[in-house]
């Protein structure tokens, strides 16, 4: 089907400053064909026509780092120390857990994702069939990674990462393309050193792109010095595990070598403010990353450390934080924030011209309703969505050129079947917790 939308003010995060007003977007085959004025015929050209007069039009959001099945640990274990939440609270439960749970609890992540204007995001777990079916179903773009962590070198290890692979071989570019596979190492305290070089070694044979949890706390970088005498990130390096194609969740700690490090290997490196913040992990020294020329992006992580999967807060949270930490408020503008949450996400996950609204770019946009009281007065639309906008504000969403929301309304997805399963599930699970 082919859609016009007509008479928008579209929102072009890749241009600095990018707003055009009485925009047509229009959109065929997946893809975007016609971006620009009113022109004589061109209503005619389309199957359907959706008025966004008083609308704005932009990218979705991309979320570059998540695990939408932790939906189901929502405020289970709040208020808790990373390691003690993981070892003691998350792991123990995902121990129990099921290909249906995940499922359902990955249809929970996407409904919430819509609702709020992401397109596109980054998931690491298990169960990753389940995930796919999801991802599949409900419309969205998605780069799936099967979870990888093992501290020997055994059999054990193997068959996860067969996992891993076969995933990739059954997976990678389906659903028209719009479900991807990664590899993906947990991170360094919960990977033995010989299974990361498998990964890597089996990312290089496949070619095959990689994503890991990477500095997120003093600890994790107090504990690699002990063991290996140098930082995560110096000894990702050694390994051979960065890359340009390899994403990096968190890098809070880093120092200005493992920066320097990060930006000459091209890492993406995915930036989780609220995370971060609940988790206190730290503030990540984005504004220096991007300055060294790091393709810095945005992820809210799971939803059991944040507590939501909302990129616009996401947005705020990331700003504040860089002009809180650096004693300057003119740290981390509207621009850059919008960047890293569209195109910059879009780039670090791999898919050309995402993220961007330009013909030929994939046709994944969210029409925002910008006309309630928190937009006006009406100077900068970029700024009043970043400042003062809100997830609910998301009207409809488009992935690959279909509707997935209208008005609303999901399309794909049956919210009430979906939130009454996961209740289900989470019961279940916690019994005897
Ligand atoms: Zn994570």
């Amino acid at each position: 089907m082919s859609i016009l939308l007509k008479n928008a003010q579209v929102i072009l995060p890749e241009v600095e400053g990018g707003v055009r007003s009485n925009c047509f977007v229009g959109t065929r085959n997946g893809r975007i064909d016609y971006l620009g004025g009113e022109e004589a015929g061109l209503t005619d050209r389309y199957d359907r026509i959706i008025d966004c007069t008083h609308k704005t039009v932009m990218p979705g959001f991309a979320n570059a780092h998540n695990h939408a099945a932790m939906t189901l640990f929502r405020n289970y274990a709040d208020d808790m120390k990373l390691m003690d939440w993981l070892f003691s609270k998350i792991f123990p439960l995902e121990d129990k857990l099921t290909d249906e749970a995940v499922y359902w609890a990955s249809l929970l992540a996407m409904v919430e994702m819509i609702k709020g204007g992401t397109t596109v995001y980054s998931d690491m777990y298990f169960f990753m069939d389940s995930t796919v079916k999801a991802a599949s179903e409900a419309g969205m773009r998605a780069v799936l990674s099967r979870g990888l962590q093992g501290e020997s070198g055994g059999e054990d290890l193997d068959y996860r990462l067969k996992e891993n692979l076969e995933l990739y071989r059954q997976y990678h570019n389906s659903s028209d393309g719009r479900i991807k596979v990664m590899l993906g190492p947990h991170s360094v305290y919960t990977c033995s050193e010989a299974y990361l070089r498998k990964v890597v070694k089996a990312s290089a044979e496949h070619g095959i792109p990689i994503q890991i949890h990477l500095s997120e706390t003093k600890e994790e970088v107090r504990n690699a010095i002990e063991k290996y005498g140098m930082s995560p990130v110096r000894y990702l390096d050694r390994i051979g595990m960065l890359g340009n194609t390899t994403v990096a969740a968190h890098c809070v700690v880093v120092d200005d070598e493992d920066m320097d490090i990060l930006a000459a290997r091209g890492v993406q490196v995915v930036h989780n403010p609220g995370s971060n913040m609940k988790l206190a992990s730290g503030i990540a020294p984005v504004s220096r990353m991007l300055e060294k020329g790091i393709n810095v992006c945005l992820g809210t992580d799971g939803a059991s450390s944040n507590n939501n999967l909302d990129m616009l807060e996401e947005m705020r949270m990331a700003t504040y934080l860089q002009k809180v930490s650096t004693d300057d408020p003119t740290a981390l503008p509207v621009d850059a924030v919008l960047r890293m949450a569209t195109v910059n996400g879009a780039r670090a996950l791999g898919f050309e011209g995402l993220g961007t609204l330009a013909a030929g770019s994939p046709a994944d946009m969210i029409i925002l309703d910008t006309e309630q009281a928190q937009y006006y007065p009406k100077y900068n639309v970029r700024s009043a969505l970043v400042y003062s906008g809100s997830s609910a504000d998301v009207e409809t969403v488009m992935i690959n050129g279909s509707l997935v929301m209208e008005k609303r309304n999901l399309i794909t997805l049956d919210e009430e079947r979906i939130l009454y399963k996961v209740n289900k599930w989470a019961m279940k699970l916690t019994q005897n917790s």
